[in-house]
């Protein structure tokens, strides 16, 4: 019997990790796996979310290009699915099965007025600003003004403040683009409000993030907590809550040591509407003191203006419904049953399949997908060992659907040249890598010409 023929849409770490997970598996010999991603370069969230100050997080990369650069999966970058690019069915025609891991790329929203303002940008926009995502490389945000607030209590609200906290020559070693870099060097901010919904034992931070804030050069970290862990810092039986509330205890009623920057942890404060400041845009945030009772976050009606420029919602992503396939808006996941894609009335929909984000939703580490995949990988293995294998057309007539559509994509090699380009810049800045930003240098890097920094 011929291999499996298997493709996986999305190449970041929930994909590459269903990617060895197949190439592990032996029924019938490992599959034939082919990788897509909309953008020309891999990684998903490890290129385009891991902060730029995380480089040991992003060392995981070497484990990801494994099934690239020993295995000689095949890897076609540039390649969209759906509305403007290939549709499902096209890619069914091809392959056995097809395990979409495409994530959750957009911003939950906050649901007040004024959000839409100029200024106001979700975290997924603005991580995606200051990691280099081509969708986001013409943002530009105005860091003009001496306040700002990000909301939210997750670990990308601590990214979002700390990269704001920073001084820019601190993240000249790392991998950000020059117009990000010369954004943040001429930055106004000097206060980083952090507005958290409830009290300092529900924030959602790990403890290494959190403790990392205290240790900014030049930035005091003030707990604004109306003296609650000066009472008595609540008792936890979670090891995570009990590291979070001795690290906050600790900052709490410290008062500020005159350094350049200030990151305020505001806790049981909610936005209720963003103001304009000058012609749509926004320049003040109204908040509203909460209470929690059982967990549940009730306003008090108490209002309050902070002044800010920017405002970034840190408050979760969501998935975008992949056409043709069952979305539950709720939840923003597609429906399935350990990876198996099912409709409405529980019904398996053929061949497809999902891990990481769109499958379980937004949340967990980057290692949580290996196991995640892992299961998707087992379900598909169990259906195709269950199905008589049919025909599928040439290898080659992949190529042509591809052309049908418009679609160049850019293969593994075209990925090693915009690798090879950015180390080259790189080099240049003193530093490991300086991402290439705008799609058109990195098609243009791909397919083999010269494209020279424009700084
Ligand atoms: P998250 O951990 O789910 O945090 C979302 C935060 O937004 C929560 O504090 C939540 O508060 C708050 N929130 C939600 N709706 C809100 C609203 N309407 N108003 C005010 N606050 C609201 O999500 P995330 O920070 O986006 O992170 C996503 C996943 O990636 C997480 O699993 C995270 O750990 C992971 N991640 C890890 C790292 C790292 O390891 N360094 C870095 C980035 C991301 P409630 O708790 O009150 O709902």
């Amino acid at each position: 019997m011929r291999k499996p023929r298997i493709a996986v849409v999305g190449a970041g770490p929930s994909g590459l990790y269903t990617v060895a997970a197949l190439l592990d598996a032996t029924v019938d010999g490992p599959a034939q796996v082919v990788v897509l991603d909309r953008l020309p370069a891999p990684y998903g969230l490890v290129r385009y979310g891991v902060a730029p100050d995380h480089v040991k997080m992003k060392s995981v990369i070497r484990v990801l290009q494994r099934p690239f650069t020993e295995s000689g999966v095949a890897f076609l970058g540039d390649v969209p699915i759906g509305v403007e690019g290939l549709p499902p069915e096209v890619l069914l025609r091809h392959f056995d099965a097809v395990v979409y891991s495409t994530g959750s790329p957009v911003d939950r929203r906050l649901g007040v007025p004024g959000e839409d303002l100029a200024g106001c940008y979700g975290s997924a926009e603005f991580v995606g600003w200051y990691c280099g995502h081509p969708d986001l490389a013409g943002l530009n945000p105005a860091l003009d003004a001496p306040g700002v607030a990000v909301v939210g209590a997750g670990n990308v609200a601590l990214d979002v403040a700390r990269v704001l906290a920073r001084r820019a020559a601190d993240l000249a070693d790392t991998d950000v683009p020059p117009q990000v870099l010369d954004t943040l060097a001429v930055s106004a901010v000097t206060d980083v409000h952090v507005l958290i919904r409830r009290a300092p034992q529900h924030v959602r931070f790990t403890p290494v993030e959190l403790r990392q804030l205290g240790e900014l050069d030049d930035v005091d970290v003030l707990v604004h907590d109306d003296g609650q862990l000066a009472a008595g810092v609540p008792a936890s039986a979670d090891k995570r809550q009990r590291t979070n509330l001795a690290i906050l205890a600790g900052w709490a009623g410290r008062a500020p040591a005159g350094r350049r920057r200030r990151v305020h942890l505001r806790f049981l404060l909610s936005p209720r509407r963003l103001l304009p400041g000058g012609p749509g845009r926004v320049g003040a945030v109204e908040i509203e003191r909460n209470t929690v009772d059982d967990d549940r976050v009730r306003g008090t009606g108490e209002l309050t203006d902070l002044a800010v420029g920017l405002v970034v919602p840190a408050i979760g992503y969501d998935a975008v419904p992949i056409p043709g396939l069952p979305f539950d808006e709720r939840t923003g996941t597609v429906p399935n049953v350990a990876g198996r894609v099912v409709g409405a009335d529980g019904t398996p929909v053929p061949g497809t399949y999902v891990a990481g984000w769109i499958k379980r939703g937004p949340s967990g580490v980057i290692g949580t997908n290996k196991g995640d995949a892992a299961q998707t990988v087992a379900t598909l293995l169990a259906d195709l060992a269950a199905t008589p294998r049919r025909e599928l057309p040439d290898q080659a007539d992949l190529a042509d659907d591809l052309d049908r559509y418009g679609v160049r994509p850019v293969d593994w090699s075209g990925w090693l040249r915009i690798d090879a380009a950015e180390v080259g810049r790189g080099r240049l800045r003193g530093t490991e890598r300086v991402k290439i930003a705008e799609l058109a240098d990195l098609r243009a890097v791909a397919h083999g010409r010269v494209v020279e920094p424009s700084r």
